[in-house]
């Protein structure tokens, strides 16, 4: 029950899944009262889950009473997420209770899966040190686990473009003083080998740079080739 508990609230303390199902969810909880104290219980189903500012502060006052119960950094981490590369220990804190029970090989060499040994969530993960610095997270099933040993790997990491892409919409993206930058040129140079059509437009899109950086390096390139 206590698992139970825990594992819904965070969450929606974390901002997963779908606001309406963890309301008929909160209802039907008999027990949920006793776990968190009257205080936060009435807290929570007294909140008015219309109201965005409303719903992030019950978040916060959640996730900071249920944190002494955590075992590891999983709960803190949305199913699509991503944690710096080497800022302030976040990262070393989150792999620390993590092994590697799968890659993808040299073809695909940013990809893994590894799974946490204390909650036993499996992640995939994106290793973007080129680029963004970032590792990128989702959180898979054990059937999706299954797959993936079977070749059949979930597709959201499982090119450049999309790892970059998400990339754009989670992190930031980093402000190169070297337009000329050899990385920079790496990862234009790998975009076009996974998709030789792929326009100047969406490549600065990708990378957060302008549109006539793309186009020079992308020159660039088709002068090396
Ligand atoms: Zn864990």
């Amino acid at each position: 029950m206590k698992t139970e508990f825990t594992s819904q609230l965070w969450k929606f303390a974390r901002g997963d899944g779908q606001r309406k199902a963890f309301e008929e969810w909160l209802y039907s909880q008999n027990e949920l009262e006793n776990f968190l104290g009257e205080e936060l219980y009435l807290k929570l189903i007294s909140c008015d889950f219309s109201n965005k500012e409303e719903v992030w502060k019950v978040r916060q006052s959640l996730a900071e009473s249920i944190d002494s119960h955590r075992q590891c950094e999983c709960p803190k981490i949305k199913n699509l997420d991503f944690i710096p590369m080497g800022f302030d220990g976040d990262d070393e804190r989150f792999f620390a209770n993590l092994t590697e029970i799968l890659t993808y090989g040299k073809k695909k060499w940013w990809l893994y899966i590894s799974k946490c040994n204390r909650c036993q969530t499996v992640w995939m993960v994106g290793q973007d040190d080129i680029y963004y610095d970032d590792y990128f997270l989702n959180r898979i099933s054990d059937d999706q686990l299954d797959k993936a040993k079977n070749g059949k790997w979930p597709e959201l990491f499982l090119t450049q473009e999309r790892l970059l892409a998400i990339g754009r919409d989670l992190s930031t993206a980093p402000m190169y003083v070297d337009a000329d930058s050899p990385s920079l040129k790496w990862v234009v140079e790998n975009l076009i080998k996974e998709r030789s059509t792929i326009s100047v437009g969406e490549i600065a899109t990708l990378l957060g740079i302008s549109s006539e950086h793309a186009k020079w390096l992308v020159e660039e390139i088709q002068k090396q080739a």
